[in-house]
């Protein structure tokens, strides 16, 4: 599971391999993807079309079977200890100056750029700069914001963005049990197969939805928040608003219109008048920006359930 699949279809990729078979490469390029935990095998596609030869990456020959495990000669990968440090630059910029001893290329992955020091990045420069030749330069970032602008100004830029939930769901069904489980992991993963995997193994998004569903059916009184409260852990507690945010939508749309609803869903609207789940989205949305400014989750989570009881007191069917 590397997510070649994912990565073939989207424009990043596709207009990097173009690159390639018209023969207009960039010395430089900077992949992008919010991605932490792909972020380096989404790398390692990218090399593997600038060392494999075939027209796409055959994941099948020993250059792509040697990518894959970090060791082919012509393609270095960074960091060499956990963050990308000025010493990483220094064997860089050391290495590049010897030519490749199997292809054509030498190619140079480094990442996450986004935790480099400045000193690194200003390290890198004259390579960006001035590359030896057949030398190509792999950056991943997970963001770009700590980035110098004379980094940026010297590299092409590829953006990896969300995949939708339909391409994860359909992608990660070949790979992992479909169902429930994975529906919800894939839904709280705003697009991102590393978060989507993470949450179905974890069983964190099935979670934070179960509790969520649970508290809008059956909590009734304002005695029942702690109980529910500690059951909610901050670890969760994205994953359990935005959870709700989702539940009430449906909820609400099939309340209005009548469409759309599953079992759980149907529960929800029988115990929230539509009165109530206006008032609880209200309240969804004082949550998220008090996680966004970092407040305190025990109040955003008793503010949340209050929410939820109040809203089924004010607007009792
Ligand atoms: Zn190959």
């Amino acid at each position: 599971m590397d997510g070649y699949t994912l990565i073939k279809n989207t424009s990043a990729y596709k207009i990097f391999n173009g690159d390639k078979l018209r023969g207009t490469l960039s010395h430089a390029y900077l992949i992008v993807s919010e991605d932490k935990l792909f972020l380096e095998n989404y790398l390692k596609i990218f090399a593997k079309v600038l060392v494999c030869s075939e027209k796409e990456p055959c994941n099948r020959c020993r250059v792509c079977s040697l990518v894959d495990k970090k060791s082919f000669t012509d393609v270095v990968f960074y960091p060499l200890g956990k963050k990308l440090v000025v010493s990483d630059v220094d064997d860089l910029i050391e290495k590049s100056y010897f030519k490749p001893l199997e292809g054509d290329k030498k190619v140079f992955v480094l990442s996450d750029v986004a935790d480099m020091t400045v000193q690194a990045q200003n390290k890198l420069l004259k390579t960006l700069e001035e590359p030896p030749k057949n030398t190509f330069l792999l950056l991943g970032a997970t963001s770009i914001y700590p980035l110098l602008p004379t980094v940026l100004s010297r590299c092409k830029k590829l953006d990896i963005k969300p995949f939708s939930e339909t391409e994860l769901y359909n992608y990660l069904e070949g790979f992992l049990q479909g169902g429930d489980k994975l529906k919800s992991a894939v839904r709280l993963s705003g697009g991102n197969l590393g978060e989507a995997i993470n949450r179905y193994e974890t069983g964190e998004g099935a979670l934070a939805e179960n509790l969520a569903y649970d508290a809008l059916i059956n909590l009734k009184t304002s005695s029942q928040i702690a109980d529910f409260s500690a059951k909610i852990s901050k670890e969760i507690l994205k994953d359990f608003i935005s959870s709700l945010a989702s539940i009430v939508s449906q909820a609400q749309n099939y309340a209005l219109r009548g469409v759309g609803g599953n079992e759980r869903i149907k529960s929800v609207a029988n115990a929230l008048s539509v009165g109530a789940l206006v008032h609880v989205s209200q309240k969804i949305r004082t949550a998220e920006k008090a996680v966004y400014f970092n407040g305190n989750t025990v109040a955003v989570i008793d503010g949340l359930l209050f929410g939820i009881v109040e809203g089924k007191f004010k607007w009792s069917k």
